[in-house]
């Protein structure tokens, strides 16, 4: 018994000193083995409690857009914060397990709120498929599926295609964006949706164009009622 710790310490400091296990939020390596993130960076998450309260910024920002029950975000996002450093580690670093773990805390607040009963599927916003392939990984189906162990509800990720890539957006009137949007998403399997409270997952959200217009499809399929969340929330 004890040699086989002895060799798993081996191991372990093997793997530490080829593959340098820091925090996710702020590189310390003064973190426990199988922690993604230092004590201190759990305690900075600047956390929005939106889910605990219906006309909160987010869902405000989708009323009169599109017919929405829910919507939440977990954590404000602003330049060069935290949440940024998290949000590029999950995008652009290959760090699913910090997605999963994210996803999950997310998933368990959303589960403390009578707001939330009631969800029937998780559904991740689709990439379009060269760009998944490219990253390896569609991130919010990795926060998808951090949610779905917290929540105890099924995943989606079938039903709902983007079409094209989308040309640069930043300096686009809003209206234009929304324009630019239309079509960009399909409900390729509604038979997997319909009669669905559906809840709908993206990383960021910011003008909220990309959402509103996967929502609008999800909700052509009969039955369906759209609830949002994202990991993070733009502060305007
Ligand atoms: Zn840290």
């Amino acid at each position: 018994m004890c040699a086989m710790i002895s060799v798993q310490h081996t191991i372990d400091d093997f793997l530490h000193l080829f593959f340098p296990h820091v925090c996710a939020g702020c590189g310390t390596d003064m973190i426990g083995e199988k922690a993604l993130l230092c004590i201190a960076c759990m305690e900075a998450l600047p956390f929005t409690n939106f889910h605990l309260h219906a006309q909160n910024p987010a869902e405000k920002m989708f009323r009169g857009r599109v017919p929405v029950e829910r919507v939440s975000s977990f954590l404000y996002f602003a330049k060069d914060s935290l949440v940024q450093r998290l949000l590029h580690g999950l995008k652009y670093k290959g760090n699913t397990a910090l997605g999963y773990l994210l996803g999950n805390m997310m998933g368990a607040a959303l589960q403390s709120s009578s707001l939330w009963s009631g969800i029937d599927v998780l559904v991740p916003l689709p990439l379009h498929p060269a760009k998944e392939k490219k990253r390896g990984y569609n991130q919010a189906l990795v926060l998808c599926e951090g949610m779905a162990a917290a929540m105890n509800i099924s995943i989606c990720a079938q039903a709902v295609l983007k079409r094209s890539h989308t040309e640069s957006q930043t300096k686009k009137h809003r209206l234009e964006r929304w324009q630019n949007m239309e079509g960009r998403f399909a409900v390729t399997n509604p038979a997997l949706l319909e009669n669905k409270r559906v809840l709908l997952i993206d990383d960021v959200m910011t003008t909220g164009a990309t959402i509103e217009a996967c929502g609008r499809e999800i909700l052509q399929v009969p039955g369906t009622a759209l609830n949002i969340a994202t990991l993070a929330y733009t502060v305007k």
